[in-house]
């Protein structure tokens, strides 16, 4: 049984292979969609009643009442903003919306534009109390974006729902963040592709091994226009405001809790390979770099561990 639904601005896949009943799987895929949509409606920051869209509206002026999902992502993302030194900062929307990536308005802004938010973007500006739940934005003109965290969450939750409703074989995937349950037919391992971000869509450098875990990657794939022949891609850099010219493609992480996989890939990304495979190690998540150089650098667990891959080129 499998569906493919429109959440987090993307799109969705649930495929729950277990040999249960099909009515009961139908219910089972019913379920995880009305979560995710759930949760888009408490985190996504194009909808005005959103916990974010309250948030941003009321920036510069007072605090709001959030939301327990919603006040938990905030303060990782911080955490993850401290970790990054800044490079993960959802304080990030406002160059967001002047670039307008993947979007029909996607436009390369004046050097001015840039100029004059740049001073909004801060993760430090973020208030959080966390007696009263709520959070705040110090300047009028700052807004969140949970674009870069929310769907490795949402697969946590969706993990454990799987788990908790005895689905021993499924795979998921939010937009690209991959999260296998148990095994496939057979009781094979499912192999999962990480994608090559300048071939077409399924077209993998490589395959590893996923049980119960997750591959979540950021890349110039995912979102991006070419003008000129310069890549516009939608990992912001929130020093520059602009694309990360971090000389990365792609960078995937694997482990067991997605929150962290998807927070740290964008930071890695705009970290670039040196300083982000550094992080990495220090938080004990395996990561993979793909280089516009053609270079793919890796944390051991891809060379000769548990997500042994082929044609790793160089190790750190
Ligand atoms: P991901 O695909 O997980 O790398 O997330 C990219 C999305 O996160 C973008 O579409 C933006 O909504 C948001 N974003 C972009 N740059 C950053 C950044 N430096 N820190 C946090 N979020 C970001
Ligand atoms: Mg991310």
């Amino acid at each position: 049984m499998e569906k493919t639904f429109f959440a987090f601005g993307t799109i969705n896949y649930v495929n729950i292979k277990s040999d249960l009943k099909q009515e009961y799987k139908d219910k089972l895929i019913d379920e995880i969609e009305s979560i995710c949509n759930n949760l888009d409606d408490l985190l996504s920051a194009y909808k005005p009643d959103s916990d974010i869209g309250r948030i941003n509206s009321n920036a510069g002026r007072k605090a709001v009442k959030v939301d327990e999902v919603t006040y938990y992502l905030i303060k990782h993302s911080i955490l993850l903003s401290e970790l990054s030194e800044g490079a993960f900062d959802i304080t990030i929307r406002p160059a967001v919306d002047l670039w307008q990536i993947g979007k029909n308005e996607q436009r390369i802004p004046s050097p001015n534009e840039i100029k004059k938010i740049q001073k909004l973007i801060n993760y430090k500006d973020i208030v959080v109390d966390d007696k009263e739940k709520t959070v705040g934005l110090k300047k009028k003109g700052q807004s969140l974006d949970l674009g870069g965290i929310a769907k490795g969450y949402a697969e946590d939750v969706i993990k454990v729902f799987l788990l908790d409703n005895n689905v021993d074989s499924a795979l998921v995937n939010f937009g690209g963040s991959i999260l296998a349950i148990g095994t496939k037919e057979n009781k094979k391992p499912w192999n999962i592709g990480i994608q090559n971000p300048l071939s077409k869509r399924g077209e993998a450098i490589g395959t590893i091994e996923l049980n119960n875990e997750m591959l979540v990657t950021s890349g110039v794939n995912e979102r991006f226009f070419i003008r000129d022949g310069i890549r516009y891609h939608h990992i912001l850099d929130p020093r520059t405001c602009a694309a990360s010219n971090s000389k990365v493609l792609s960078v995937t992480a694997t482990g067991c809790k997605g929150i962290d996989l998807d927070g740290i890939t964008t930071a890695l990304f705009v970290l670039g390979v040196e300083k982000g495979i550094e992080l990495a190690q220090k938080m004990g998540i395996e990561a993979l770099y793909l280089m516009e150089s053609g270079d793919i650098i890796a944390t051991k667990a891809f060379v000769d561990g548990k997500y042994k891959l082929k044609s790793i080129e160089k190790i750190y």
